[in-house]
């Protein structure tokens, strides 16, 4: 059964904390706050012990699916276990009860963990400077696409254009439609890599640059982008990357080293810290040399063992959130990293891509499977076959619910028909993996013996059946009499 709301429990008289005696003089209300300003009627606040309060939040807490729960191969978004050490030091007095307005010569321990955090994401991106400002990857974007408008007003002509694959994350031409250039699209090979010769055909001096993502939406590494970033410097365009597929890449592929100026980080995706729900992003940007004068501000540096935020850069784009970003998240993620140290990272990427590939092999043959390049930390199916048989790959994702798993990706990328896009993290064990597989497996079997009901009504273990999704996220109930 569904729980109630707390108003709707306890009942008067019922506490879950005592307080000590009063130790001063007790004073009449009205002496404190006039009249006006006082309530007229008593405050209906639910009255509950302790107990009742943390078993309704925990019930709560079990109503959604979430990483703490359950299997979350969510693709391209990494849902990757959330270490509890990151809360740990997130929860520090020093770190939780700064104020950002503090003089700064008090807060010298949160300047040089954000110094060292932007140091540690440059190192591995390979670049030359960074910014922690940006609260997440879409906001990431636009601040690249800011920093590569600037670069190019420096030297006398904005260009138009950015260029996108047509397997691109959809933020990507939103980005470039709110930063002022227009997006062309680039289509993909059947390798499901960037067309080189139609590259060629399309860039030319109004070309700002290139975004790409890599490995790409369909888990593959694109295995020419040496080729594709010569062909956009060339022109004297810049090379973009979309980060988010970062966990692929830690420790063994740095961007800067295949030829991207620019990359923006998710925080929330391969440095551990919560998603969405879970507290606000985070999404750094990297950028090579010659875009350094256009950063944000205020950036930190460090003059003889002294932190300082430094204001003084011409030619900045000025500033993208509060002041230096999404402090809690950077603790977390600065946790993360000297958690693993560079040994550690690397081997996520690595149990990344095995996780992957292993899931990969175990399902491949019950489902179509679009492009057969070998994957790296995610890959796409096809629910083609299944079609067939009626049962679409909403029907399955749904189906999948029923067995206590989050669903993949569905209907992304956009250039696979009923897609699945499926990134079981390095942090799932074998024995999940193989479980997860096996849920696909079953499904597809009972697709091919046509068991369209199973699908139809699913899910059936869940607080909610299958709800109609437009209404549902535009007239939100939280009420439970659904
Ligand atoms: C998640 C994602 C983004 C957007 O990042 P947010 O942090 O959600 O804004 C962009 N591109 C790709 C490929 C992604 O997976």
């Amino acid at each position: 059964m569904l729980p109630k709301l707390l108003f709707e429990m306890g009942s008067n008289g019922r506490e879950g904390v005592q307080l000590p005696e009063l130790d001063v003089p007790a004073r009449d209300l009205s002496e404190l706050i006039p009249m006006q300003h006082r309530r007229k009627q008593e405050l209906r606040l639910p009255q509950l012990s302790e107990p009742e309060v943390v078993r309704h939040f925990v019930n709560l807490s079990t109503l959604n699916h979430h990483v703490d729960k359950g299997f979350y191969p969510l693709g391209s978004c990494t849902m990757k276990y959330n270490p509890k050490i990151n809360e740990e030091t997130q929860s520090l007095t020093g770190f939780r009860c700064l104020h950002p307005h503090q003089p700064e010569e008090t807060v010298q321990g949160a300047l040089e963990l954000m110094f060292l955090l932007g140091r540690y994401l440059q190192e591995i991106a390979g670049l030359d400077g960074l910014t922690l400002q940006p609260a997440a990857g879409a906001h990431g974007e636009l601040t690249g696409l800011m920093l590569i408008y600037a670069y190019h007003q420096s030297r006398g002509n904005t260009r138009k254009h950015i260029l996108i694959p047509d397997s691109a994350h959809g933020t990507n031409p939103a980005s470039v439609s709110i930063s002022g250039y227009s997006s062309k699209q680039i289509p993909s090979n059947d390798a499901g890599l960037v067309d080189l010769e139609h590259l060629r055909r399309v860039v030319n001096e109004d070309t700002a640059a290139l975004m790409l993502t890599n490995p790409n939406t369909l888990g593959i590494f694109e295995t020419q982008v040496d080729k594709v970033a010569k062909i956009l410097h060339d022109a004297g365009a810049l090379m973009y990357m979309d980060g988010a597929n970062l966990n692929a890449l830690v420790g063994m592929v740095r961007p800067g080293d295949l030829g991207f100026d620019v990359v923006h980080f998710n925080l929330h995706k391969t440095f551990s810290t919560p998603h969405g729900g879970g507290g606000p992003g985070a999404g750094p940007v990297g950028v090579s040399k010659k875009l350094i004068p256009f950063l944000p501000l205020p950036c930190i540096v460090k003059e003889s063992q002294y932190y300082t935020m430094y204001y003084d850069r011409e030619q900045s784009i000025g500033k993208l959130s509060t002041f230096l970003g999404n402090f809690a998240v950077l603790v977390r993620a600065y946790t993360y990293i000297c958690m693993l140290g560079s040994k550690g990272l690397k081997n996520v990427s690595k149990n990344a891509i095995i996780n992957a590939n292993y899931l990969y092999n175990l399902v491949k043959d019950y489902y179509h499977v679009p492009y057969k390049s070998r994957p790296m930390h995610e890959f796409v199916l096809s629910g083609d076959k299944q079609k067939a048989f009626g049962i679409k790959t909403l029907d399955i994702a749904k189906r999948l619910l029923d067995f206590g798993v989050h669903a993949p990706t569905v209907y992304f990328p956009l250039i696979v028909s009923e897609a699945l896009m499926i990134e079981p993290t390095e942090t799932e064990s074998k024995d999940s993996i193989e479980e997860f597989a096996q849920y696909l497996i079953d499904i597809a079997k009972d697709a091919q013996a046509g068991k369209i009901d199973l699908f139809s009504q699913a899910p059936m273990n869940t607080p909610v059946s299958r709800l109609d999704e437009a209404s549902a996220a535009k007239e939100l109930n939280i009420r439970y009499e659904f």
